[in-house]
């Protein structure tokens, strides 16, 4: 994922993105601030494709197919948008991982094990 994280960082650099002032307190605030919405709006946007999918499935079992088989015709439905909006999400999830120096998949082995410690794992029934 660090190989991920640096493309992503060089992919910013070659569209110029990004360019800010990094030794004012303000413009980093402001950048920080700018990425949080960004995101929170791409997590909204994945909300969307969910609400679409919903919608889609719920109409063919109002209809009286099958759930599962409505489902998986919702699951095509958002298919390719629910991609992209996973990916938004994602990118600015590296934008604020590469500012503050993250390894996300240090991090995310790190977790792993936080939740481990916390809690036992469930037994498959
Ligand atoms: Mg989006």
């Amino acid at each position: 994922m660090k190989h991920l994280q640096k493309e992503y960082q060089a992919f910013q650099e070659e569209m110029g993105f990004d360019r800010y002032n990094k030794d004012s307190y303000q413009e980093n605030k402001t950048f920080l601030l700018y990425i949080h919405m960004l995101l929170t709006t791409e997590v909204a946007e994945v909300a969307e494709e969910f609400r679409t999918l919903f919608i889609e499935s719920e109409k063919r079992i109002c209809a009286g197919m099958d759930e599962v088989e409505a489902l998986e015709i919702g699951k095509d439905k958002v298919q390719e948008n629910l991609g992209k909006e996973l990916a938004d999400c994602f990118a600015y999830i590296c934008k604020l991982a590469n500012y503050f120096d993250y390894d996300l998949e240090n991090e995310l082995y790190k977790k792993f094990a936080e939740i481990k410690e916390r809690q036992p794992a469930r037994q498959n029934t």
